[in-house]
């Protein structure tokens, strides 16, 4: 049998978890998928369960994990991610960043693995510098609506900087800015999918606030791309990984009108607590220390995107159809 390195991703049936399984499938890893299906879906990954070198455990990583066999990598993903997702499980996304990393750290140390987790350009809350580096400390809010996601990625990131420092495992932190991309769930409340489903709808363009505030979105083959070359460097401190190309809500929304060619209007809802108003990374270390940065323009990654939501949404009104016909 082929020796091949053994990767756990946890997360695996998410947006960016499905992506990297696939990733790891191509690169000749065997991978090993977890996840709780608590906002994923067995859809994202149901091509890869005839593969010999792809196996799936359905576990909530916030209790004790076991992974028989050898492991090489872990990749932590798990984590509601969506404003609209962590704000209903405020709990459980706590504890998938605090007990799920100590789990995994602790898997990663009894197996000699190398951990990698998933920060977020959250640890900087709503920033009071543009771009942000990776040395700045944040302005968060820990008792606001947001504390609970953007804490328990601070806490995620301390202590797996303590075991890396103190029990000398290898592991990788990667800052996650705004990623989108197929496979993102319609109704997750961020803002694509949200914009991109009332535009296919029909219906006006729900923009919160007066549409200044900015975001920087980056395709997720980029990203991935930038999570396979840090995994495989030998830099343990966070490292940003986004598309700097930094646009107002607003005019993103009005992007997806003329994409959409639907001729929507944008409307103005209140802007929630501690919504950031400005995002946008500085790449200058994955630049020079990975050689990185990403290559697909906005245009691109947003036809790609909405041509995967136009299938979706074709498939789903087929099943509707037919479960009518059948009634
Ligand atoms: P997602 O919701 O699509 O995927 C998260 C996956 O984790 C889901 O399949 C969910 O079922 C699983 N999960 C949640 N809690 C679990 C638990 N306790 N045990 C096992 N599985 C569990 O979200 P995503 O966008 O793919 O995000 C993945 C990771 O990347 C998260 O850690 C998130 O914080 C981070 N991140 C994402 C972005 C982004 O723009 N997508 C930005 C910054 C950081
Ligand atoms: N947003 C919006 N309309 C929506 C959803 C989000 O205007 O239907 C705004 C939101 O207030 C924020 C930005 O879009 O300023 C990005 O929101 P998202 O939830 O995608 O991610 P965030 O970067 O805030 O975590």
């Amino acid at each position: 049998m082929k020796n091949r390195k053994r990767i756990l991703i946890t997360g695996a049936a998410g947006f960016l978890g499905s992506h990297l399984c696939d990733r790891f499938i191509t690169e000749d890893y065997h991978v090993i998928g977890m996840d709780n299906l608590i906002t994923g879906d067995l859809q994202n990954i149901e091509h890869l369960f005839k593969l010999q070198n792809f196996e799936f455990h359905h576990h909530d990583v916030s209790t004790f994990v076991y992974v028989p066999g050898d492991l090489d990598f872990i990749l932590h993903f798990a984590s509601p991610a969506s404003p609209i997702d962590y704000l209903k499980i405020p709990i459980q996304t706590l504890k998938v960043g605090s007990l799920g990393t100590h789990n995994l750290l602790g898997l990663a140390r009894a197996k000699k693995a190398r951990l990698l987790i998933a920060s977020t350009s959250e640890v900087y809350g709503d920033p009071n510098i543009n771009p942000q580096p990776e040395e700045y400390w944040g302005n968060v809010n820990p008792v606001g609506p947001r504390g609970v996601y953007d804490e328990a990625k601070r806490f995620q990131e301390a202590i797996t900087m303590a075991y890396h420092t103190f029990h000398g495992l290898e592991t990788r932190i990667v800052r996650i800015f705004n990623t989108y991309g197929p496979r993102m769930r319609l109704n997750d409340g961020r803002v694509l999918p949200a914009f991109i489903g009332e535009a296919l709808r029909g219906e006006p363009l729900t923009m919160f606030g007066d549409g200044s505030q900015t975001r920087s979105f980056c395709y997720v083959d980029d990203l991935v791309e930038g999570i396979y070359r840090l995994l495989h460097s030998d830099y343990s401190q966070p490292m940003n990984i986004g598309n700097p190309d930094e646009i107002t809500i607003k005019e993103f929304g009005e992007e997806i009108i003329k994409l959409t060619g639907t001729g929507q209007k944008l409307i103005s809802l209140p802007l929630p607590q501690d919504d950031p108003k400005q995002r946008r990374p500085d790449i200058t270390k994955a630049k020079a220390i990975l050689d990185w940065e990403p290559k697909v323009s906005r245009s691109e990654g947003l036809k790609i995107t909405l041509n995967y939501f136009k299938a979706l949404t074709e498939r789903e009104l087929i099943h509707k159809d037919f479960a009518l016909f059948n009634r």
